[in-house]
């Protein structure tokens, strides 16, 4: 049987990954619907060339652009962020592949839940505000939900060696990006390029510094807590620069499991697709005798306070993580463009997450309140402070 992907995204890292995976899977993967945000170029050679019946450009000034470039073309083209939610629904639609940034994903995942599609997901921003909600939605329509993120697929497959109530601990890895060895003082004035340069992973740029601040991983705590119903207790984070060991789970008996693979993507977006079966694919056969060594280490919780804060607001749930993700996407895009500094980021968090009132029960249009709050005090937080260095300029 066909199975016929819709992916969110396709112009991303994650989104060309998942195509060369397809390529590779042959005919038995049809891609039905594609998407992207403003790279209508992109967007429009892949649409040649996979023939997809359906394109949304969430970003509508690139509607006109889309069209022009596809001229000739037989599909549909959707466009402004709800043409997300429209591919992800489109009955024809087996798979939807969630690769886009942000929480932007929220609406359109949620929408795949409620109609019963299986979830590939990569986009982990909505999982860390809505995790609890999008299990609930995926149970009760029948939705299967399959991790991409390669620590997540690792425990998936990992956990298939138990039953859940023997689980003693998830060990979630980290390659410690680009400043693992670095101290508080050493990472005050890092640079955009340093913060872009990750030792071991070819990403987006947002995740990129999230790996960098380690807020990713802080991140990948909240998403296991919901991904595997884990309580908070239960999850722990290990320093892995190779990146070889993607993840492990511990059983009550002391066996460890853990899930090895070369340092590519294309291996858990591959599993996400071709879930129950494992069949041949792109990513190159593990050589353990070519890396010698496998190291660990704990990670650095002065230099990372972003970790601390993950479990912190892990444990807390409800607006919390909405303001911990909210406020990182606001400060992250305020770090690339070159208005703050990265040691800022964790600051901004910080500053959100103290001045922000929780609610444990939440609605989706609290989380969205809560999510807009947090954007705009970031940014009057860095408008004061720019207001406040011109006057001191001026004096
Ligand atoms: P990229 O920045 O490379 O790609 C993001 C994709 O989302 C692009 O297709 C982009 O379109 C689109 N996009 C951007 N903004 C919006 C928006 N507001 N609304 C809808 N679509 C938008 O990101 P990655 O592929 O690196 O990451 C995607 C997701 O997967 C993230 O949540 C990340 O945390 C997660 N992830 C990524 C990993 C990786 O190896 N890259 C590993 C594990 C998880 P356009 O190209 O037109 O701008
Ligand atoms: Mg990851």
């Amino acid at each position: 049987m066909v199975k016929h992907i819709a992916i969110l995204g396709s112009t991303g890292s994650i989104g060309r990954n998942a195509l060369r995976v397809i390529d590779a899977l042959g005919p038995g993967y049809e891609i039905v619907a594609l998407s992207a945000h403003s790279n209508v170029q992109l967007l429009a050679q892949q649409a040649r060339r996979y023939k997809p019946n359906t394109l949304a450009v969430t970003n509508a000034d690139f509607l006109e652009q889309l069209r022009e470039l596809v001229g000739g073309l037989d599909v549909e083209i959707l466009a402004g962020p709800d043409s997300l939610i429209e591919i992800a629904e489109l009955d024809e639609v087996d798979i939807v592949l969630t690769a886009v940034v942000g929480a932007a994903g929220l609406p359109a995942v949620l929408a795949a839940g409620r109609k019963g599609k299986q979830l590939a997901i990569a986009n982990k921003e909505p999982l860390v505000i809505a995790g609890e909600l999008l299990r609930k939605v995926a149970k009760e329509n029948g939705s299967t939900i399959l991790p991409v993120d390669s620590e997540h697929s690792a425990i998936f497959q990992a956990m298939q060696s138990g039953r859940p109530e023997e689980v003693n601990k998830i060990i979630l890895t980290a390659s410690g990006g680009p400043f693992r060895k670095a101290s508080i003082e050493d990472i005050r004035n890092v640079t955009l390029e340093q913060a872009l340069s990750h030792p071991v992973w070819d990403m987006g740029p947002k995740i990129t510094i999230d790996s960098a601040t380690m807020m990713n991983k802080a991140f990948e705590i909240i998403e296991a807590r919901w991904l595997f119903d884990m309580p908070v207790e239960k999850i722990e984070v290990l320093i892995h620069p190779e990146s070889i060991v993607h993840s492990l789970v511990e059983f009550v008996d002391g066996s460890v499991i853990a899930q090895l693979g070369t340092p590519d993507m294309c291996l858990p977006i591959q599993y996400a697709l071709t879930y129950p079966e494992r069949v041949a694919g792109i990513a190159e056969s593990l050589r353990l005798e070519e890396i010698g060594k496998l190291t660990f280490e704990m990670p650095n919780l002065e230099t990372f306070r972003a970790l601390l804060l993950g479990f912190e607001v892990a444990r807390t749930g409800g607006t919390a993580a909405v303001v911990f993700n909210a406020a990182n996407e606001a400060a992250v895009q305020e770090f690339l463009a070159g208005r703050i500094k990265f040691v800022n980021i964790v600051e901004l968090i910080e500053y959100c997450l103290n001045k922000h009132n929780v609610k444990t029960i939440v609605s989706l249009d609290e989380l969205l309140e809560a999510d807009a709050w947090a954007r705009r005090e970031v940014r009057s937080r860095i408008n004061r402070r720019a207001g406040s260095a011109k006057r001191k300029l001026s004096t």
